[in-house]
């Protein structure tokens, strides 16, 4: 699919730099550039070529610019594709951007590079997102993590379980065109087999998100416990402990750091701590539906009791209706520095094998060292049992959704479901991991993904 319109934008960050680069694509894009360049004739020049000369408006020199011709189809969009290297005046880029325009160019929107990219089938959607995660990534995990989706690590695997997934429908719809004569064609232990590795592929790619949201965003963690439990205390220590180091770091912003610490190169964040710093706690009622709220949204909760005033029964109790999939519980016994005694046994029968426990001192700094490490090898479990990972929330959404509809499959097939019913759920699946790769998309889902991007990507 070829665009009629050539569009241009700023490729780096407006205000003064050394150098600015100014991005056209279309297929007018050399016949443009070269209408205001003074140098070669860059009409025949060869295609990948970096071209010496000016940029002028009629007769009055802009800048002293390097031009960069690729012709398409070898190019990002797939487009003719220019890029001019000026000095990072602003005043040059918004002249040059000026006679652009005024030569028939259109100002891109935000992603509109990336986008032509991906319509015209260079790149698929999820490797068009990593490239906006690979420009917001700021450490190495992260970083890593979107040149692999960028080179279509991600993708592939979804492609060929999605052929898989083809053939299996084909051959249930193929059913249902000779519905009269009662024939399978499918062999149903066989397509039950290929469901089961499907899922069995599929599995660990959702259960990888928790790990690669985690890189992407931060490990959200819970501090939960009754009153005095110590929370405030443990969230102070914790913090403290992190910011006597970032607070070497000029220009670090208070406010983003006060509630994360940085545990090996992975960010951890205490959500919704607001209320943990006030002294006067929450009524107890209320306290519990904050508690469970957070649960949901933690990845680990750090469950806190005071050892004072413990009740094994009451833990018990909390823990189970703490509990979640997909979120790991540390008991946090604390106030060890008093050395009270407590009783191990009615522990060990029900709680102790479920869940880490670790005594430790918020006051007195004991093993916080230890939890912080039982945190951090979690996430890296996490990470160790999936060789693909998962970072995007609108990818573990469609992972989910397709998850659902091969269950669906499997249960019809058990049950001997017809092959009609059968055959929707698999289409649902065959949706749902299409939307990933943009096989299947519409404009508004287009618009959100590339919405996001910034101008001139
Ligand atoms: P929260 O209500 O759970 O946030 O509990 P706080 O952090 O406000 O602590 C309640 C009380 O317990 C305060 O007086 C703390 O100083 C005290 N406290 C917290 N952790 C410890 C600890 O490890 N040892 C001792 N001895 N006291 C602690």
């Amino acid at each position: 699919m070829m665009y009629q319109d050539t569009i241009c934008a700023l490729a780096t960050p407006q205000g003064i730099g050394a150098l600015g680069i100014i991005r056209v694509s279309g297929e007018k894009s050399v016949e443009i550039v070269n209408s205001i360049f003074k140098g070669k004739n860059l009409k025949v020049v060869q295609s990948h070529t970096l071209n010496y000369g000016y940029i002028v408006n009629e007769k009055e020199i802009i800048d002293e610019v390097m031009v960069s011709v690729f012709l398409a189809p070898r190019t990002f969009t797939s487009e003719n594709l220019v890029e001019i290297s000026c000095h990072g005046s602003s005043y040059i880029l918004q002249e040059i951007l000026n006679l652009l325009v005024k030569k028939g160019c259109r100002l891109a929107i935000a992603g509109e590079f990336t986008q032509r990219a991906f319509l015209n089938g260079r790149i698929d959607l999820s490797q068009a997102e990593a490239v906006a995660d690979l420009i917001a990534s700021e450490n190495k995990a992260s970083h890593d993590l979107a040149i692999s989706q960028m080179r279509g690590g991600f993708s592939s695997l979804l492609k060929e379980l999605r052929i898989e997934l083809l053939d299996l429908a084909s051959l249930l719809e193929l059913e249902l065109d000779f519905s009269e004569e009662d024939v399978e064609f499918a062999d149903r232990s066989q397509l039950l087999q290929l469901l089961n590795q499907i899922l069995y592929e599929i599995n660990p790619l959702i259960e990888s998100f928790t790990y690669g949201n985690a890189i992407k965003n931060g490990v959200p963690v819970a501090i939960i416990g009754k009153p005095n439990a110590g929370k405030s205390t443990l969230l102070n220590a914790l913090l403290n402990e992190d910011r006597a180091i970032v607070s070497d770091i000029a220009g670090t912003t208070r406010d983003t750091i006060e509630e994360s610490i940085n545990i090996n190169g992975i960010q951890f964040r205490f959500i919704d701590t607001a209320g943990l710093r006030e002294t006067q706690d929450a009524i107890e009622a209320v306290g519990v539906a904050k508690a469970l709220e957070k649960a949901d949204t933690a990845a680990i909760i750090l469950y806190l009791v005071d050892i004072e005033t413990l009740s094994w029964k009451e833990v018990e109790a909390d823990l189970n209706r703490l509990k979640r999939e997909n979120v790991f519980i540390i008991l946090c016994l604390n106030k060890q520095d008093k050395n009270i005694d407590i009783e191990n046994t009615e522990l060990s029968k029900s709680t102790e094998n479920k869940y880490p426990v670790i005594k430790i001192s918020a006051k007195e700094n004991i093993n916080l060292e230890l939890l912080k490490e039982e945190m951090y090898l979690y996430i890296e479990k996490q990470k160790a049992s999936s060789q693909t990972i998962v970072n995007n929330t609108r990818h573990l959404n469609a992972l989910l959704k397709a998850k659902e509809s091969l269950e669906l499959c499997k249960k019809g097939l058990q049950s001997g479901l017809s092959s009609e019913l059968v055959a929707i759920d698999l289409r649902r699946a065959l949706e749902a991991l299409g939307e990933i790769i943009g096989q299947v998309s519409n404009d508004e889902l287009l618009g959100n993904i590339f919405g996001k991007f910034c101008i001139g990507k």
